[in-house]
């Protein structure tokens, strides 16, 4: 290790790191490890990961010592007066953190099926915790390297207790580590923890990587040197071209997020490319994309938009040779350095000052940020963090019976769980079994449970609506509540358009118009198509009447000019989403030279009786009513002054048009005495009720006459006499 230090840089003062390491020494001499070697290897070996990483004499001296304090008779004060404040400080702080976290969030014994509810919520608090207690990021340092080790000789320790270290280091440690900006210490705590975890998986990618190296370096090793060619002749300089090692863990999650197999995913290669500088990086990216197609069209530039842990790098996904997918890596040496070692770039080259001055800036101030005690910017960082990361959501770990990890946001249900895995699974869940207990659908999962879903089978089954009402916190996750309010408004809308289309067809019979088509309707609302139309009709936003009117309206205007028909029915306008307007039954009127004439109240202005009243004679059949004053006419009245004509509110009622209906109904004692009532209550003339004609399967058919004000009543007489019973359907015979 020495060695190691006069290596890196020569002529350095190494008195504090063998002071030390005689301190610790003496400190831990009659101490074991669980493996049975000497304790004094432990700390050995973090101050040496230190030392690899390029940490401070300092920081190595704090490493050797830092469980001295802790776990030996050596006093905090003791280590001032041999080592200095800096020193001494760095051991305090690594001890304090040692603190904090023997307040065990994981504690043993709840490896498998641990009750971390504390765990899952308090895990972001506990990072939190560890940033804002240290005075110095060093001492985060320390005890990433302590953990590091400790996770690497995981042997001797009970399974158990390896669960719990290796859950504790996925929750805490590892995105503790992505938040600085520490790749490497976050690849190595993923893959050890995941070994831990979910052996099987971690030895089958295991193998399944090694099966493919050969393969791969063949096809890497084409990429690489055609890529390197190519950019030299472009004039850009390589500095460094090599092939992405992948950790298992990002395999792995790759395969539970994306649910592919390893080989999958194991089939993309990977390489990285180190140019001098950020010019030469976008020309490198179009080296890159001129010589291979780029996949999906895009590359993700965070150079533009560095990620919050100071990440900087372009990213492109290429169909390389072979047409296999190829991942490519772009950036400076400086980024690369950042990359892998995140804020400790600051210490790592704070000797040779390599980093660049802006770089410095930036880790100085992510280091001001994350350091600081102000609740304030710790909250600031982790907004910025929730904006651009998903890492430090809380959440919950929870496995399928496949043993396959679900990841939920913390307070999440069974019924989360269910629409996590499928939207069909959500729909019919119907219950849960965690950990081989039966529990109620609103309960909270906890990391490390086993959650399987029991769900029924058959048509019509779906959510209960309380799962989407965030009170009875049935489901936390944004997207399970989409999903249910999804199902429902399909359910609606289906239902909808189903009675809407009833609605339709009865209007269409009633008016004899049965060759009509639907979409025709539909047309004449200004519904593009025809499921909103029906379902607009079968919300009864659009009546059953407004329908009949409309029909009858289209065919007496068919041949209305359009300037008129703007004028008197601009009703036209009426849309799906306008209230439904019912028109009025055509008042009494006289209307002066024309008495025969069918009369309709205009829909602009709707005048009342008694109001001043003008008369449009339509191009069709009959006059439309206007108030005098009413604008929608004022300029036609100046064009066509002779289709104006004077008309009057009368006591006695209008034109009363005799229609002739059928009534079709299974007979029954009393039908036609029933009919004949609900005519008499409808306030509309009956002159005369034909033979009820019988068949031999006691169908019964009536024909009637009857007087009608107006057309807007003959839908509601018909909607009200099928609504007498066994009455199947009553139709108008058009003559
Ligand atoms: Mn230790």
């Amino acid at each position: 290790m020495l060695a190691k230090l006069r290596a890196r840089t020569p002529g350095a003062d190494l008195t504090l790191v063998e002071k030390g390491w005689e301190v610790a020494k003496a400190a831990h001499a009659d101490q074991r490890r669980k493996s049975g070697e000497p304790y004094v290897m432990h700390p050995l070996a973090v101050a040496d990961i230190l030392v690899d990483f390029g940490l401070d004499t300092a920081a190595i001296a704090a490493a050797l010592m830092h469980d001295v304090v802790e776990d030996t008779a050596v006093r905090s004060a003791d280590l001032e007066a041999m080592f200095g404040q800096e020193v001494a400080l760095l051991v305090r702080g690594v001890t304090k953190l040692s603190a904090l976290e023997a307040r065990e969030l994981f504690t043993e014994g709840e490896a498998l099926s641990p009750a971390t509810k504390k765990a899952a919520a308090e895990a972001e608090s506990l990072r939190r915790l560890l940033l804002a207690s240290v005075d110095d990021l060093r001492v985060i340092l320390i005890k990433m390297a302590d953990r590091l080790h400790n996770m690497r000789t995981l042997g001797a320790l009970s399974r158990k207790r390896r669960q719990v270290m290796a859950r504790e280091t996925l929750e805490i440690y590892a995105p503790l580590a992505n938040r600085l900006g520490m790749w490497m210490f976050k690849s190595q705590f993923e893959d050890l923890a995941l070994e831990q975890l979910e052996p099987e998986t971690f030895a089958l990618i295991q193998t399944v990587l090694a099966d493919r190296h050969e393969q791969h370096d063949h096809y890497l090793g084409d990429a690489m040197d055609a890529l390197r060619a190519r950019l030299e002749r472009n004039g850009i300089e390589v500095i460094e071209i090599k092939s992405r090692a992948k950790h298992i863990f990002s395999i792995y999650s790759k395969m539970v997020r994306k649910d592919l197999e390893a080989d999958q995913i194991l089939d993309i290669l990977a390489i990285r490319v180190l140019v001098p500088s950020i010019a030469d990086c976008y020309l490198a990216l179009g080296t890159v994309h001129a010589m291979w197609e780029p996949l999906g069209g895009e590359f993700d530039d965070y150079i533009a938009r560095r990620k919050p842990n100071l990440y900087q790098s372009l990213h492109t996904s290429v169909a390389g040779p072979g047409n296999r997918p190829l991942e490519v890596q772009i950036r400076t040496p400086d980024m690369n350095e950042v990359a892998e070692y995140g804020v400790a770039a600051h210490w790592v080259y704070k000797e040779n000052a390599r980093l660049s001055a802006d770089v410095q800036r930036q880790i100085a101030d992510l280091r001001r940020t994350l350091e600081s005690h102000d609740e304030e910017a710790v909250d600031a960082l982790s907004f910025v963090e929730g904006l651009k990361t998903d890492v430090f959501r809380d959440q919950v770990y929870v496995f399928t019976p496949a043993r396959k990890v679900v990841e939920l946001p913390a307070g999440a249900t069974p019924i989360d769980f269910a629409y996590q895995i499928h939207t069909e699974v959500g729909h019919r869940c119907r219950g849960a079994l965690v950990n081989d207990r039966m529990v109620p659908l609103d309960t909270p999962l906890e990391t490390g449970q086993t959650v399987r879903i029991i769900t029924a089978k058959g048509d019509n089954i779906g959510p209960s609506r309380d799962w989407a009402n965030p009170a009875l916190k049935f489901t936390v996750s944004n997207q399970a509540r989409a999903k249910i309010k999804q199902y429902f408004r399909r359910q609606i809308h289906d239902e909808a358009i189903k009675s809407g289309r009833d609605i339709v067809e009865r209007q269409l019979r009633k008016l004899g118009l049965t060759r009509t088509k639907h979409e025709k309707v539909a047309r004449l609302f200004d519904f593009a198509r025809l499921d909103d139309f029906l379902a607009a009709v079968g919300r009864h936003e659009i009546s059953a009447q407004a329908i009949v009117e409309r029909l009858l309206e289209q065919e007496s205007a068919a041949d209305e000019s359009a300037a008129a028909r703007q004028a008197a029915a601009p009703a036209h306008g009426l849309t799906n989403t306008a209230a439904p307007q019912k028109p009025k039954a055509t008042a009494g009127v006289t209307v002066f030279g024309a008495d025969a004439m069918q009369t309709r109240i205009a829909r602009c202005c709707n005048p009342l009786p008694g109001e001043a009243v003008v008369g449009y004679l339509t191009r069709g059949r009959g006059v439309t009513l206007h108030r005098s004053d009413c604008r929608n006419i004022a300029a036609t009245r100046e064009r066509e002054p002779d289709r104006f004509i004077q008309v009057d509110w009368s006591q006695k009622k209008a034109q009363a048009l005799p229609v002739e209906l059928y009534i079709y109904a299974i007979d029954r004692a009393g039908l036609a005495r029933d009919i004949t009532d609900v005519i008499a209550k409808s306030d509309v003339n009956m002159t005369a009720i034909g033979a009820v004609s019988r068949d031999i399967d006691g169908m019964a058919v009536i024909s009637t006459i009857v007087e009608l004000e107006s057309r807007a009543a003959l839908g509601e007489l018909i909607d009200r006499l099928e609504a007498v019973r066994n009455v199947i359907q009553v139709l108008r015979q058009r003559s």
